[in-house]
């Protein structure tokens, strides 16, 4: 199947049939893919792109033994969850024991969205608390009780309509290069202490205004966030004072799952916690819609005792479920943690060699395949570079290279491919990388200064002579438009 319309209708019909606030990538000049195989997408000329992220296609696009599996258990019976099946149980033992033991309950979902509401009403059932904490740039999804404790999207509400419920509490998220404490300015403190103890300055408020905590989300390592990695010890601290105060600790690990960080299955290990509650989902359908929430039996037990079923049409379906099992058993097959470690690694040894030639390159973190690219305009003052960021993801684009950006200055270049992403495909990622990065350091260093002149020459600051920085951009973009490249609110490729 390949292209059933020529592109400008579906372009038309998108827009004649389609609500506007549905986001598109590069929105202005949209890509129109056709088909897609392991870590390439293709365009309806046939022109081939390198995809660095969809971590929901996580074996591969098309992978063939999820393909095959789909349509195997598509022949014989799809139906609602509530019959007895074999592989809602066996995927349920299959997921439980990549995680400690502890974890040993499932529950099945459709959504990402869908396993953190599930996983707040566990959780409210379980302490009888109704508070929540969540992180401040978090995305924990799109129905009303997530986008509650969404500041990423609620940050950007213009209408007022969807303000933070009172039970919802905004920890500071703890990024020590960008966040409210900077590594740089607190040398030597223990970063991790310091931003869990915003957490306990919450809890103490809840507890003086007579409420009760019901629970802590979080990421494990928040990507929408612009790809942040705690500090040491934050979520343990975290943990620990949650649980003191009678609430549960959530992991979300709808984005950074399913062995992303190479070294552990789910990205709470390596920071040597264990959840109350974990949910998962994009990676594991490999791009089918399903999703699960995984916890305790004695909370599970609660749950129940309060006179819930929970019954999910979807959720738990068999075709699911058998893609789902086919997922785990193709990262399992092919070794793909130890592959995310060496990758990954790789990718970052390439950066921090060019980070010596491009001042540019503020920040270089990750875990696994799971890496973002602080782009600086002064590596003491760290100033997001948003607009370069923008500009760079627009290169990258004409170089046939899918890369976005995230972060709340939307300043960080965000990498989460498809795990089957090899050597080659960072080489020639990091090479064009450095070309773009190389033009627009150049181009941006002469505008400020070129700006720095005019401004002195201005006698009058409203003077139309004084260069717009942001507009000058399209030296590199001329085919894009200001939402991509120019307006400081330009919100180009939101990809959580
Ligand atoms: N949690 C996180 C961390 C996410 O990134 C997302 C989706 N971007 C969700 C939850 C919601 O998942 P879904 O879109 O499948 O509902």
């Amino acid at each position: 199947i390949m292209e059933k319309l020529p592109k400008s209708k579906t372009l038309e019909l998108r827009q004649k049939h389609i609500g506007g606030a549905m986001k598109m990538f590069f929105s202005h000049d949209p890509v129109k893919i056709v088909r897609a195989s392991g870590q390439y997408m293709y365009d309806e000329q046939g022109n081939q792109y390198l995809d660095c992220i969809n971590n929901v296609c996580h074996v591969g696009h098309c992978h063939p033994d999820v393909v095959e599996a789909a349509h195997r258990q598509m022949q014989v019976l799809n139906t609602n969850s509530r019959f007895l099946h074999d592989d809602m149980v066996l995927l349920a033992e299959k997921i439980t024991s990549t995680m400690p033991e502890s974890l040993s309950v499932v529950f099945m979902t459709n959504s990402g969205s869908e396993a953190n509401d599930l996983a707040m009403r566990l959780a409210r059932h379980h302490t009888k608390g109704t508070d929540v904490i969540t992180l401040d740039n978090a995305y924990h999804g799109t129905v009303v009780t997530t986008m509650d404790i969404s500041p990423y999207k609620l940050d950007r509400n213009t209408d007022g309509v969807h303000p933070i419920p009172d039970h919802v509490h905004v920890a500071s998220c703890p990024d020590v290069y960008g966040g409210i404490y900077r590594d740089c300015d607190y040398p030597g403190e223990d970063m991790g202490e310091k931003y869990a103890a915003d957490v306990d300055e919450i809890i103490n408020k809840i507890h003086s205004n007579g409420r009760k905590l019901s629970c802590y989300i979080s990421e494990s390592m928040q990507s929408c966030a612009g790809q942040v990695i705690f500090p040491k010890g934050y979520l343990k601290n975290v943990y620990r004072s949650v649980r003191k105060a009678g609430g549960v600790c959530i992991a979300d690990e709808v984005q950074v799952g399913f062995g992303r960080v190479g070294t552990h299955y789910w990205a709470f290990q390596p920071e040597g916690v264990v959840p109350d509650i974990v949910t998962m989902g994009k990676p594991m359908g490999n791009g089918h819609p399903v999703s699960a929430v995984v916890t305790t039996r004695e909370i599970s037990d609660s749950f129940q005792k309060s006179g819930m079923t929970y019954f999910n049409t979807y959720g738990g379906n068999p075709v699911s479920c058998a893609i789902a099992l086919a997922v785990l058993n193709v990262i399992e097959k092919e070794g793909l943690l130890e592959h995310a470690i060496i990758i990954g690694q790789y990718l970052k040894d390439k950066l921090r060699e060019l980070q010596k030639e491009l001042p540019i390159i503020g920040d270089i973190r990750g875990r696994g395949m799971f890496v973002g690219i602080a782009l600086v305009k002064d590596l003491k003052t760290r100033e997001p570079a948003t607009k370069e960021a923008n500009e760079t993801i627009c290169r990258m684009k004409k170089e046939f290279i899918l890369l976005s950006t995230d972060g709340p200055h939307e300043n960080v270049l965000k990498f989460k491919p498809p795990l089957c992403f090899n050597k080659d495909n960072v080489d020639v990622l990091v090479n064009k990388l450095a070309v773009a990065l190389r033009d627009i350091s150049t181009s941006s260093e002469e505008k400020a200064k070129n700006t720095q002149e005019i401004n002195e020459l201005s006698h009058d600051k409203n003077n139309s002579a004084v260069v717009d920085f942001g507009r000058q951009c399209s030296g590199f973009s001329s085919s894009l438009t200001s939402e991509v490249v120019g307006e400081p609110s330009a919100k180009v490729m939101k990809v959580h």
